[in-house]
């Protein structure tokens, strides 16, 4: 038997915690037999002393341990379980495509996502601007759809690591979210009670990412790889680029819309290409289902060409009991906004008779996904309601060249005030640069990512 105050002056003064007093800790927390004040008080330690690798471990298992963890043994299912997660960024559909081009490559994948969290999106929202699609399947359900499609979306169930629902409520107000053990163990401990085989991670970089500088995604995704393999789930990570809006749209059906045309083959985005096709690689080969990257790359573009990846995300829709035939008629259940219109340069550029070409070299993701945010396409608070036809599409590259003429995206607004106080906020995200000579165009061109994924761990 432990005191929590002696678990939490032993971190306080520097010490390691054992795996029992660590598990301890986490039941308590699930049981409500240690106060807000005690979590808060262990989470700041931890902020300030850190974890070893072996007692973030600990904490990932005591958290994945603090409910169900699911067991797909008894369904003998010939392919591996698989599944990938995100830091969360801005325009990132890839988990809707990935997931159905896994499947259709021979894995399961089931997959628990989360709702929008601040500037980025969440899967489930997108999910849900589909006509009567269901994110609560009973759990039966939920593997009954497994078996027979190879990929469902859901969301947590209270039984996924409870533990950490009370935990990071605490953090949220404690200014102890971004401690990087506290970080690892909340994604890893509810990722691994999904009874994964194998995962892989996205940890943006960027203006839009959650991480604020490239050292710290880094130590995060070298902190995710090392404990999910030390908890026994085959893991790698790619960091990953959210210097602009990841898709060409953002906001919730306008997502969906363009999650069917890359499936379908009508239009794809050649950042979200390159991010998607680089993540399910990681699932096929750590899953077993290729040998090395080129041979999943190869699968993977296989299942997109002969169209069993759009026909797999075709039947998981119908499933999760959205239409039948929303591949073929997807415009037919998704809403559209009521205001929707281009957004071009400032007038002032236009005033000052500036015609000359210019190029697009930064863009505040974060705050592009904000004005989504703004539009009602997401939630300041967790009971907010949300307008799913709302958002930005046709959104301008990095490294595009353009004029007063040329438009920088389409607003999707409720309402012409809300268009135009998107239209302020959109102008005010990118930074242009003037491009009279070509010395100045390479100079620009230097500050666009060339390659979105920046580097690869484990594996
Ligand atoms: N996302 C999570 O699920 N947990 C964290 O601690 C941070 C981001």
């Amino acid at each position: 038997m432990f005191l929590a105050q002696e678990i939490i002056r032993k971190k306080r003064d520097g010490f390691s915690l054992s795996e029992e007093e660590i598990r301890f800790f986490i039941n308590a927390v699930r049981d409500n037999t240690v106060s807000e004040g005690q979590i808060a008080a262990l989470a700041m330690a931890i902020y300030f002393r850190d974890m070893t690798m072996k007692e973030r471990i600990a904490l990932t298992l005591a958290v994945r341990d603090s409910g169900t963890v699911l067991d797909w043994k008894k369904l003998n299912l010939p392919g591996p379980i698989v599944d990938k997660h995100s830091t969360g960024g801005v325009g990132d559909v890839t988990s809707l495509i990935l997931g159905p081009m896994v499947a259709a490559c021979g894995g399961y994948v089931p997959m628990i996502s989360g709702r929008g969290l601040g500037h980025t999106g969440g899967t489930l929202d997108k999910l849900e601007s589909i006509l009567g699609f269901d994110i609560f399947p009973d759990e039966q359900r939920f593997r009954d759809i497994i078996r027979d499609v190879g990929v469902a979306i859901i969301g947590q169930t209270s039984s996924l690591a409870p533990a950490d629902k009370r935990f990071y409520a605490t953090r949220d107000i404690t200014a102890t979210v971004d401690s990087i053990p506290l970080i690892t163990a909340s994604i890893l401990g509810k990722k691994l009670a999904e009874g994964l085989d194998a995962l892989v991670m996205d940890v943006k970089v960027g203006s839009g990412a959650f991480m604020p500088t490239y050292e710290q995604s880094e130590q995060l995704a070298e902190s995710i790889v090392a404990v999910a393999n030390g908890a026994g789930c085959k893991t790698t990570a790619l960091l990953t680029d959210m210097n602009q809006v990841l898709a060409s749209s953002a906001g919730n059906a306008l997502e969906v819309r363009e999650a069917v045309q890359f499936l379908t083959g009508e239009y794809r985005n050649s950042r979200l290409f390159e991010v998607t096709m680089a993540l399910s690689a990681e699932m096929l080969v750590s899953g077993k289902l290729a040998e090395d990257r080129d041979t999943a790359y190869r699968k993977l573009q296989a299942v997109l060409d002969n169209g069993q990846a759009a026909e797999i995300f075709g039947r998981m829709v119908a499933a999760q009991k959205g239409p039948v035939d929303f591949i073929e008629n997807y415009d037919r259940y998704l809403p559209t906004a009521s205001f929707s219109r281009p957004v071009f340069a400032e007038k002032r550029a236009i005033e000052n008779n500036i015609k000359e070409q210019r190029i697009v070299t930064e863009m505040d993701t974060r705050a592009l996904g904000m004005a989504v945010v703004a539009l009602g396409g997401g939630r300041r608070k967790a009971t907010d309601p949300i307008n799913y036809s709302v958002g930005l599409s046709d959104i301008i590259a990095l490294g595009s060249e353009v004029n007063a003429d040329t438009p920088l995206m389409v607003i999707h607004a409720n309402n012409e005030d809300d268009w135009h106080a998107a239209a302020e906020a959109v102008r005010a995200s990118l930074v242009f640069q003037q491009a009279y000579t070509s010395a100045a165009q390479s100079d620009a061109g230097m500050k666009v990512a060339t390659q979105m994924v920046y580097r690869h761990i484990g594996g």
